[in-house]
């Protein structure tokens, strides 16, 4: 039996509340991953969402399991980003990894002793994903050896082992791609220096080389021609999870905006009782609204064919309606907007985050006009109206 959903969403309520608000600012001041909260998570078990019971899983559906990074996004929406992450290769480690990569990792990735993260971007390619340099070579004892350069790798040095995405061969296009696991200690991988970013500095980011890096064929996870596909489907979860986590930063937003706003006095009333910041407020409630009927139903919809273009739309809309949330909510205190205990500036800047990482604003567009061609190709011509169009 799966767990209830019911219980883990009250579990991360819980971890929200007591673990990443509290502590979310002490983190970032300090720029190191907080390995003690992760493991708080995992004790909830927010570590293995959707991987099998046999595995030490939560068997939940993705559909459920997403709703989760709405909570945590309460929090600290880079926070959820990473967890979300971390449960989406355990995903991919419990379905498609080969029986000795499973025997070795999966309960100790659902169990969070140990974090995983996706390599898939690269210095010179980002939303042009096929353009990539890394190269895996099989030698002649089964094992595999690969080198190259990831850039925007998050929980950089932090995770325990990486799904990377790699080209196996000199081919164009991304027919000979493969997926393949790579351990942290694993001889030939190293990190650059970190990025610097101000609002989520606790998440380490840098880029990763791999200079013979030799893996056993237990690691792939995703054999050549089969890499990018699942690539992609994992993006498709990712997209979602970030959409339902932006949901969490809008109620943040429009919460610390009320309890401010209904105090505030101004013209003999309170901010709140003006007009022009109910509908201000009002908006940012619609916006939020329709965002978790979006994600929720993009969620439900992963795994059909409808999944890559109910996860564009989410990907497109939500992450744009926190952006304005956050920057709305800011405007509705004023200046106080701009104070540091308010966190409203860090939730712009998370918003702003979350509309570029896996996959783009701008990419999610890209998905959506291929598909509208696709059906303008099953309609019927429209009728030119006599005397238009005519020599
Ligand atoms: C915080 C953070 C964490 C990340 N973590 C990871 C990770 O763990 N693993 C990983 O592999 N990657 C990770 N990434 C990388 C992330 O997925 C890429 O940043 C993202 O895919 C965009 O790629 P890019 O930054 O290279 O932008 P580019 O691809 O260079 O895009 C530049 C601009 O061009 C626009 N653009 C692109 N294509 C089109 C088009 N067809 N039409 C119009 N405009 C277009 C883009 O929208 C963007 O505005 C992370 C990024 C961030 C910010």
């Amino acid at each position: 039996m799966s767990a209830n959903i019911d219980d883990i969403l009250s579990a991360a309520r819980q971890h929200t509340n007591e673990v990443i608000t509290p502590n979310v600012d002490a983190w970032n001041k300090a720029g190191i991953w907080p390995r003690d909260a992760s493991d708080k998570a995992a004790a909830l078990g927010l570590t293995g969402l959707y991987a099998p019971e046999e595995w030490g899983g939560q068997g939940l559906s993705l559909g459920d399991g997403i709703q989760v990074y709405e909570e945590l996004g309460k929090g600290d929406g880079a926070y959820a980003f990473t967890l979300s992450m971390h449960n989406i290769c355990t995903f991919a480690t419990c379905g498609y990894g080969t029986d000795a990569f499973k025997a070795e990792w999966a309960r100790d990735l659902t169990s969070g002793r140990k974090l995983a993260n996706f390599a898939l971007t690269e210095p010179q390619s980002g939303s042009d994903a096929v353009n990539m340099y890394s190269r895996a070579v099989i030698n002649g004892d089964g094992t595999w050896t690969i080198n190259g350069a990831k850039a925007w790798v998050s929980l950089a040095g932090e995770a325990d082992v990486y799904l990377t995405v790699v080209k196996t061969s000199d081919k164009p296009g991304h027919q000979d791609m493969a997926m393949i696991a790579i351990p942290k200690d694993t001889p030939g991988l190293s990190f650059g220096p970190r990025y610097q970013t101000p609002s989520y500095d606790f998440l380490p980011l840098a880029e990763m080389y791999m200079k013979d890096v030799t893996v056993s064929e237990d690691n792939i996870i995703l054999p050549p021609g089969q890499g990018l596909q699942g690539a992609l489907m994992a993006i498709d979860i990712a997209r979602v999870s970030i959409a339902s986590g932006c949901c969490g930063l809008m109620q943040t937003a429009l919460d610390t905006a009320l309890s401010y706003a209904k105090n505030r006095k101004m013209f003999g009333a309170k901010n709140l009782d003006l007009d022009g910041i109910q509908w201000m407020l009002g908006d940012v409630a619609t916006e939020l609204e329709a965002s978790k009927h979006l994600y929720r139903a993009a969620a439900n919809a992963l795994g059909t064919p409808e999944g890559p273009l109910m996860a564009a739309h989410a990907k497109r809309f939500v992450p744009d309606a926190a952006v304005n949330a956050a920057n709305t909510c800011t405007q509705v205190l004023g200046g106080m907007g701009l104070l540091k205990p308010y966190g409203l500036d860090r939730l712009s800047r998370l918003a702003q985050m979350l509309r570029i990482v896996d996959g783009t604003t701008e990419v999610s567009r890209v998905v959506i006009g291929r598909a509208l061609q696709k059906r303008a190709r099953t309609l019927p011509d429209l009728p030119v109206p006599k005397g238009y169009g005519e020599e």
